[in-house]
């Protein structure tokens, strides 16, 4: 049937959709305000941001907040945005995690062009820079070992205690620095640390590490270095070898910006760039820290970074998420400075938003109940015409085929319905979606079990498309799929991932695992859906009628359609019925 490509998403012409670089009238957040500001007095002539992702995961929704920020401020003000790779700690770091990086990036729609840059680009830049600042006297070699530094550093009501090492001479310093980089000395046996103030209310400044020394194999400069810097030194610096103007971070930074603007201070750099925290993004029943998602991967609780229940960009791809849904999402959590928790179901919500109007409906049977149509001629078929979207007229129509045996939901049937339950029950008539009405005369049961396993009804002729032949009016709509037509399916139920809405948060040294929720997948296996999607392919989505927004999954092979359902769709149906 031709109707299959019409029923494919429009959307999957043009797959990587893309941010226009055009200044959005009207939009504005405080970081933008502080933009115009630096624009306007002449700090800065441009706008030059990055996003600095720690290759030691996969990217999540919180990410994908920064990365509108990021790619988003610098198009809006017709400037450029850098991808960075932040990799200063080469035992969590892998090439499978700077890959996928890149493949969300651009599948959210953003453009990194040629400006794809690694922290490990700079390390001999870095390392002059700390040998500068051993010679200007603000950076000293340290002996101490970590313990003892933790507790030299005092608290926040203590000042701190001065390294018996901190008056070392420069030469010595140096000497030491650079036999540290030949690999004289063992791991972890001495540091390089900025000489600033023990005693300062910012425990950041009590003489904070530069420089450590491990033996890792980095994922891009192999053997070759046995010291790395630390983040808080390489990121102002990477920023400034970058020409970045404003370096765009989240809150927990904050009390890191006097170091950052130390650093870049000390070294008398000219056209420094200007840290500015926006809150983190905190999503109900979902954790962020790459730790922990990288604990549902490893402890397999999940099927992979991928799976449909991460949120990961990547999980939410597979589940049916698209770009537009989740930009429109960021746009409209906003940025701002104070930490909050996001509901969930907004980001449900943008993605109903976003395929209303744009998904193929078509009807499928979830649970399926047998309806025999006892006065519908045998071996007849009739295929009606059917909008694909409503929403939507220019994406045309579809046939669906109408036979003497269907099936329906089995939630749409009730032997001994309550009061106001409007779909089939003994002797009640309902309207099958574009077909006809139908009226349910007989219920045949397995014996041994009692189960219902195929209803017998009659149809109205004159109902024909559904429409009432006489002004009698029915009160529910089901929806059906022809049992000689359909298509079995696989179809995959989602539930929250976690049971809490705070799973993250671990009181009294419970472990965040105790939260999942143990019914988050519910896995149907005979599903029956119409025959136009017969030609689905992994990533198009559609709207089953009554039933949410689905779409197909990779594990699909050329036998078994699998589908992943994205949201489901309110449901007034459910509602009334458990009002009961
Ligand atoms: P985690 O703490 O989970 O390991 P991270 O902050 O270390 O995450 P990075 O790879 O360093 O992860 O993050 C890259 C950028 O994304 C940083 O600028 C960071 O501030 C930002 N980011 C990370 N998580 C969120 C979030 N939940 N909301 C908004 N921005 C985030
Ligand atoms: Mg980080």
């Amino acid at each position: 049937m031709s109707n299959t490509a019409e029923c494919n998403n429009p959307e999957r012409k043009n797959p990587e959709s893309t941010v226009e670089n055009k200044e959005v009238p009207g939009y504005s957040n405080f970081i933008q305000d502080i933009i115009d500001e630096d624009l306007k007095s002449g700090r800065y002539n441009k706008v030059h941001t990055r996003f600095p992702p720690e290759p030691n995961g996969y990217l999540h929704i919180g990410h994908a907040k920064a990365i509108c920020i990021d790619f988003g401020l610098a198009a809006r003000n017709g400037g450029l945005c850098n991808l960075r790779f932040d990799d200063t700690n080469p035992s969590k770091e892998d090439t499978e995690y700077v890959e996928s990086i890149q493949e969300d990036i651009k599948w959210l729609g953003f453009d990194w062009e040629d400006r794809m840059y690694y922290a490990s680009d700079y390390f001999d830049q870095l390392f002059d820079f700390a040998v500068e600042l051993i010679k200007m006297g603000k950076a000293y070699v340290c002996d101490l070992t970590a313990d003892e530094i933790r507790e030299y550093r005092g608290t926040l009501t203590e000042p701190g205690r001065e390294s018996p090492y901190r008056n070392r001479s420069v030469e010595e310093n140096l000497d030491l620095f650079y036999r540290m980089k030949a690999g004289e000395f063992e791991d972890g046996s001495r540091v390089l640390r900025a000489k600033i103030d023990m005693a300062s209310p910012n425990l950041n400044m009590r003489d904070p590490v530069m420089y450590r020394i491990l033996r890792a194999h980095h994922h891009r400069t192999g053997n070759k270095w046995c010291i790395y810097p630390m983040y808080d030194f390489a990121h102002p610096l990477s920023d400034y070898l970058e020409g970045i103007t404003h370096s765009i971070c989240t809150l927990e930074f904050e009390d890191h910006r006097p170091l950052y603007d130390w650093f870049l201070e000390a070294l008398n750099l000219k056209n420094r760039p200007r840290q500015i925290e926006f809150a983190r993004l905190n999503l109900t029943y979902t954790v962020m820290s790459k730790r922990k998602l990288l604990r549902l991967v490893k402890e397999g609780y999940v099927s992979g970074w991928d799976d449909p229940r991460m949120p990961t960009i990547s999980g939410l791809r597979r589940r049916g998420y698209t770009p537009e849904a989740i930009r429109d999402f960021c746009e409209r959590i906003g940025v701002a400075k104070s930490n909050s928790t996001v509901d969930f179901a907004l980001l449900e919500h943008c993605i109903r938003e976003d395929l209303n109007a744009r998904a193929p409906r078509v009807m499928a049977v979830l649970r399926p109940l047998k309806v025999v149509i006892d006065n519908y001629p045998d071996g007849q078929v009739e295929e009606f015409d059917v909008e694909i979207n409503p929403e939507n007229p220019g994406m045309g129509t579809r046939k669906v085929p109408f036979s003497k045996v269907i099936y329906i939901e089995k939630d749409d049937f009730m032997e001994n319905p309550p009061k106001k339950f409007f779909r089939l029950a003994p002797g009640q008539e309902v309207r099958l979606k574009n077909a006809y009405f139908i009226k349910c005369e007989r219920v045949v049961k397995d014996e041994s079990t009692g189960e219902i396993v195929e209803l017998h009804c009659t149809y109205d002729p004159l109902s024909r498309g559904g429409n009432s032949p006489d002004g009698r009016k029915v009160k529910g709509t089901l929806h059906w799929v022809s049992a000689e037509h359909a298509i079995d399916v696989e179809v995959r139920l989602y539930d929250n991932l976690f049971a809490n809405p705070n799973p993250g948060e671990e009181k009294e040294g419970m472990d965040f695992i105790s939260n999942l929720n143990p019914n988050s997948l519910e896995v149907l296996h005979s599903c029956k859906v119409e025959p136009n999607l017969a030609g689905a392919k992994p990533g198009d989505r559609f709207q089953f009628l009554r039933m949410g927004y689905f779409c197909v999954d990779p594990d699909s092979t050329d036998g078994k359609l699998v589908f992943n359902r994205i949201a489901a769709l309110k449901d007034t149906w459910a509602k009334v019925a458990s009002k009961e």
